[in-house]
């Protein structure tokens, strides 16, 4: 083995005898792909050795005010491949966009184009730095105008947030818009926000996030929004509605401009949860439809990358009663070079974020606009709902569809009627597809429907991976009506994980790794 200056050893396998590599580390394996079991990067190394070669430090203590560490580091001292072979096998452990069909409803995990990373890895884009001289990046603030000009185009709208960071963050800037000129007409006494039962629970979050009371608005046999329901609920204290369209049960809400028209005559405004543009960009116009504030969610519709592969950018169009009310920062385009409005007397609200959003999704979802065209853009929503459609004519009448086996939009949605007195329940389906090679669909979500699986495959998808997928689909419910049910309630079987304890980890997170060895293992 070799040694460094230090001593130390630089090779795979430095654990000398006695150190803590913990017993069957690397014995077990997981799956059907043969791969270990992954342990922490601590439990591999110890914090006696290391991987880097470096001379004592001469600097005393005086130099550093009183601030040398007293105790060890407690890095794990890996060489450089262990270290790099422990992050390829979590790699291999992980389930992703670039490995396998993703259909997870409401999500659109689309392809990431490699051209997007190319451009946002430009030097130009990608080392500026946010408090360098607004006079040295030019180019930055074009890419921002141009994004900005694509949002407001394909909407129909008359300004753009571009700096909130998510979908949730997109409904948050554009409800502080509303209620910020509702505020200048005097109306600020307006604390109902109208929701349908169908909604992301973002929707009603966000809401009750800025003080709003939420009043929910039930969907109608059709899983749509009545323009009725919707008059029934309005009132002279509602603020705004928010709503989903195309809705979360992959339906387009056919009463929109009706429900528009009647939110507008009650002296409210539309927000309209706008994470689902991936089934009309290029096709409808929002802003024709009567909408005041729509987040995008660029790494959906936009093709940035997320679930765990963020960060990702939800920009709110708004139309022209609320453009004055937009936050800063923003990019003006005057006679001469773009400006950057930073601090604003006007109506504006101030910062949401800070600095300036995020640039490097804006430089991916412009590249992947610039790259597709205006009809490019419409060509995917278009192939996105054929995909959706021949995944939901292929899978009913064995899936049952809640509201009927008529056309959706981009995304097909089935409750677990099919699965009545088998003993399966949509969760035990879920966890069979990972056995089957599938990330799962979206699982009891939109809430209105009972045990609901939402499949969004969007355009990315070929033929033979849908058919594949339908294929899989009817079989495993082939094989739950036929009683078989121990081939879903104990799945997923080949998987590195089987069922984990994902309450217990969401609310009892272990975020940092202790060394006392008796603590309980993390939740499975
Ligand atoms: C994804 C989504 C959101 C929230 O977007 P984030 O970027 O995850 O915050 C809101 N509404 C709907 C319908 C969504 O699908």
């Amino acid at each position: 083995m070799s040694m460094n200056t230090q001593g130390r050893p630089t090779g795979i396998g430095i654990a000398p005898a006695g150190a803590s590599t913990p017993a069957g580390a690397f014995a077990s394996t997981s799956g059907s792909s043969l791969l270990p079991n992954e342990p922490l990067l601590f439990e591999i190394g110890d914090t006696e050795h290391s991987g880097v070669d470096l001379p004592d430090a001469s600097i005393g203590d005086e130099f550093l005010g009183g601030f040398k560490r007293t105790t060890p580091l407690d890095l794990a001292g890996l060489t450089e491949p262990e270290a790099l072979r422990h992050y390829v096998r979590l790699s291999r452990l992980n389930y992703s966009i670039d490995s396998g069909m993703y259909p997870l409803g409401s999500c659109t995990m689309k392809h990431n184009p490699r051209l997007n990373e190319k451009t946002a890895r430009l030097p130009g884009f990608a080392d500026i730095h946010p408090l360098q001289p607004v006079s040295t990046v030019p180019g930055a603030l074009e890419l921002m105008n141009e994004l900005a000009h694509w949002l407001m185009t394909l909407t129909n709208t008359s300004a753009v947030a571009l700096t909130p960071k998510a979908g949730a963050h997109g409904e948050m800037c554009g409800m502080m818009t509303i209620r910020a000129a509702q505020a200048a007409r005097g109306q600020g006494r307006r604390n109902v926000v109208l929701v349908p039962d169908s909604a992301h629970g973002t929707n009603p979050a966000t809401a009750a996030f800025l003080g709003y009371s939420v009043r929910s608005v039930p969907a109608n046999a059709q899983g749509t929004v009545d323009v009725a329901a919707v008059k029934a609920a309005l009132g002279p204290d509602v603020a705004a509605i928010m709503l989903t369209n195309p809705n979360t049960c992959g339906l387009f809400e056919p009463q929109i401009i009706e429900i528009a028209a009647a939110v507008h005559e009650a002296g409210a405004f539309f927000y309209c949860d706008g994470a689902n543009f991936n089934a009309i960009m290029g096709v409808v116009r929002p802003g024709d439809l009567g909408i005041d504030a729509m987040h995008i969610n660029l790494h959906k519709t936009f093709s940035t990358p997320h679930g765990g592969g963020g960060p990702g950018a939800g920009p709110v169009v708004l139309s022209e009663a609320l453009a004055p009310f937009a936050p800063v920062p923003f990019v003006r385009k005057g006679d001469g070079p773009l400006a950057l409005v930073e601090h604003s007397s006007d109506t504006h609200l101030g910062r949401i974020t800070a600095f300036n959003g995020q640039m490097g999704m804006y430089v991916r979802a412009l590249t992947y606009m610039l790259s597709h065209g205006g009809d490019g853009l419409a060509q995917a929503a278009k192939d996105a709902v054929l995909n959706a459609n021949y995944v939901k004519a292929r899978l009913t009448p064995t899936f049952s569809a809640p509201f009927g086996e008529g056309p959706c939009m981009h995304e097909a949605l089935f409750d677990d009627h099919f699965l009545e007195g088998t003993g399966v329940s949509t969760l035990d389906f879920a966890k069979a597809l990972i056995d089957e090679g599938f990330h799962p669909m979206t699982m009891y979500f939109p809430l209105v429907v009972h045990g609901a699986m939402l499949i969004e495959p969007t355009e990315s998808e070929p033929r033979q991976t849908l058919d594949h997928f339908c294929d899989v689909m009817l079989d495993l419910a082939a094989d739950a009506r036929a009683g078989n049910a121990g081939r879903f309630t104990g799945a997923p079987t080949r998987a590195a994980r089987r069922r984990l304890d994902e309450t217990r980890a969401a609310r009892s997170p272990k975020l940092k790794w202790e060394r006392a060895e008796s603590l309980p293992r993390a939740a499975e």
